[in-house]
């Protein structure tokens, strides 16, 4: 249909415009979440707590490209917030527990689910890259781009 009327179909996630193959973003971005290797989904992606190998043992896939940075932590920080904060307020309105009793639900709960879902939120970040071919993931060189002035 889109060819018929001459408009070039747009390919999100893929590099259309540069012949790449594209990547499956959401299939990497599970495979990463699940600590596995995105490309094949089966190498292990994490050697460490959050510390992931250089390349795939499985698939030789590089996996040292990755940027993810501090986004994993931001990303927690949101998902965390709005999980505890919700429930909070939402026991906190129908319910008579003391302020104790609520510090000793939600504080627990606020570290349990930070280290819980740190692993799988690096994964996804990391299957993100990959499928993007973001940085290094697409072949290019993967420096660090120079500072303006220097
Ligand atoms: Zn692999």
């Amino acid at each position: 249909m889109a060819s018929e009327l001459g408009i070039q179909e747009q390919v999100f996630g893929g590099e259309h415009h540069s012949g790449r193959v594209a990547r499956p973003l959401w299939t990497a971005m599970k495979r990463g979440a699940l600590g596995r290797c995105p490309h094949c989904g089966e190498g292990k992606l994490f050697a460490g707590f959050t510390k992931s190998v250089d390349k795939c043992s499985v698939c030789g896939e590089e996996l040292h490209h990755h940027r993810a940075d501090d986004l994993p932590a931001y990303l927690v920080i949101v998902i965390v917030g709005h999980i505890v904060l919700g429930s909070f307020m939402a026991l906190e309105a129908t319910s008579t527990l003391s302020m104790w009793q609520h510090i000793a639900i939600w504080v627990p709960l606020t570290i349990a689910l930070s280290v819980a879902l740190l692993q799988p939120v690096k994964g996804a970040v990391i299957g993100l890259q990959w499928a993007l071919y973001m940085h290094g993931f697409g072949g290019e060189k993967d420096a660090t781009e120079p500072r303006p002035g220097t």
